[in-house]
């Protein structure tokens, strides 16, 4: 904290018991004495603790904690599951639902991990999607408090309050940039850790995008989701490095999601300092190099089975890849179908709240499906950072090119040295294999 290092920024915030405010570790407000602080992980539980985020700083809009999203255990995946909406959508008891185990024993094992339960988890992720749209866009507030998915306008001034410790109002009239947004479309600002190889990570999304539903040139990505429209696109970083993601939404109450699905799809909470220092020689090509992600994972799954030409002429013939019901029955590859079926009879989720070892060991089990399409699947749609594809040619290229394996049991002892990050190894080999 005294030497202001952004790069602690996001794993845990610090609280001070004197102004019952709390901070970036790099908040550049005076130190405060150390018998006047609490340290949260998250900023939600420093909320739930009663502190509000600082102004100056804005701790509550910093990349969130990466620890949880390399963590495959209960508590991390009720964090991903509540960050993608699951609480807003079907409430705390169809998460504890989703996650197999009693609303109890979510909040109980919340609290102890975090230091916040569900409840409070959600009301923090409203809060900062609230946050995004009044300093973002021209939004009428009242429209914010139903996009944020406030069930009233009063509940949306009492959260606001609570967590920023001004109104709505005095957080617009605070706003240092002017929001361009214009015709319906928002304009947000979405900040991660520099480094961030931009373009090797859109070279890597270009490789298999599929003409029709996205399109990707040298420093923007715009893409179809089943909720309106995306475009992702990287301004040279002036201050603070964010990505310009301008979203054109059919129901403005996608919004939070919408922004998740982003941040998923460029892994923008990644911690690249620490992924590349334990990648060593192999992330000095392109430092900050990050592992796509998706918009939809079942979408992913069944591009990664069909591969990039099938996929192509698919999506040409239906207007995108259909849903998971549609294809169960009228798909005619056989391994999609049963992907389809799993899908809908809920054998499957291929999200970032699935059990990564289950769902890859379910992956497995339907027929047709390569060790490689499983790896992808878990990197891409399951968010898991150490999958490794050791059969993909491509790797094996690249390893042999780069002289640090002749054969695939060479290459998998030497991945060892990766963990926990042999996904983020397997876009270096690749990107080395274009
Ligand atoms: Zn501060």
């Amino acid at each position: 904290m005294a030497s202001r290092d952004a790069r602690f920024d996001g794993r845990f915030v610090v609280a001070v018991t004197s102004t019952r405010v709390y901070c970036r570790p790099s908040c550049p407000s005076r130190t405060p004495k150390p018998e006047n602080t609490r340290f949260f992980g998250l900023p939600a539980a420093a909320e739930s603790a009663g502190f509000r985020a600082c102004r100056r700083c804005r701790p509550d809009a910093a990349p969130a904690s990466p620890e949880w999203n390399v963590r495959g255990d209960l508590a991390a995946r009720a964090l991903r599951l509540i960050a993608g909406g699951a609480v807003d959508k079907d409430g705390v008891a169809g998460l504890a639902r989703r996650l197999a185990v009693s609303g109890r024993h979510l909040h109980r094992q919340l609290m102890a991990e975090v230091g916040a339960g569900p409840q409070a988890l959600a009301l923090h992720r409203r809060a900062r999607t609230a946050r995004l749209l009044i300093e973002s866009s021209d939004l009428p507030l009242a429209d914010v408090a139903f996009a944020a998915g406030y069930a009233s306008v009063r509940q949306f001034n009492e959260g606001i309050r609570a967590a920023f410790g001004c109104p709505p109002g005095g957080l617009r009239r605070g706003r240092t940039t002017a929001a361009p947004s214009e015709g319906g479309e928002l304009v947000l600002h979405v900040p991660y850790r520099a480094p961030l190889a931009v373009g090797a990570l859109l070279d890597l999304l270009a490789a298999d995008a599929l003409p029709g539903v996205e399109e990707v040139t040298d420093r923007m990505y715009r893409r179809t989701l089943r909720a309106g429209e995306a475009v992702v696109s990287f301004p040279d970083p002036l201050d603070t490095p964010a990505a310009t993601l301008r979203l054109s939404l059919d129901d403005l109450r996608d919004v939070g999601t919408a922004v998740q699905r982003c941040r998923e799809l460029f892994d923008l909470d990644a911690d690249p300092a620490t992924i590349d220092a334990a990648l060593g020689s192999l992330a000095h090509a392109r430092p900050g190099l990050r592992v796509p992600g998706c918009a939809d994972g079942f979408e992913l799954a069944v591009r990664t089975v069909l591969g990039r030409a099938r996929s192509a002429e698919f999506a040409a013939r239906e207007g995108g890849i259909p849903d998971a019901e549609t294809l169960s029955i009228h798909a005619g590859d056989a391994t999609v179908r049963a992907l389809a079926r799993a899908v809908c009879d809920g054998a499957l989720s291929l999200d970032r709240g699935a059990d990564r070892e289950a769902t890859t060991e379910a992956l497995r089990a339907i027929p047709g499906i390569s060790p490689w399409a499983v790896a992808t699947i878990a990197m891409r749609a399951l968010g898991d950072p150490d999958a490794f594809p050791a059969d993909d040619p491509r790797l094996r290229r690249a390893a042999r090119r780069l002289g640090i394996a002749a054969d695939k049991s060479e290459l998998i002892g030497y991945a060892e040295r990766w963990r926990p990050w042999r996904s983020y190894a397997t876009m270096h080999l690749w990107a080395e294999s274009e």
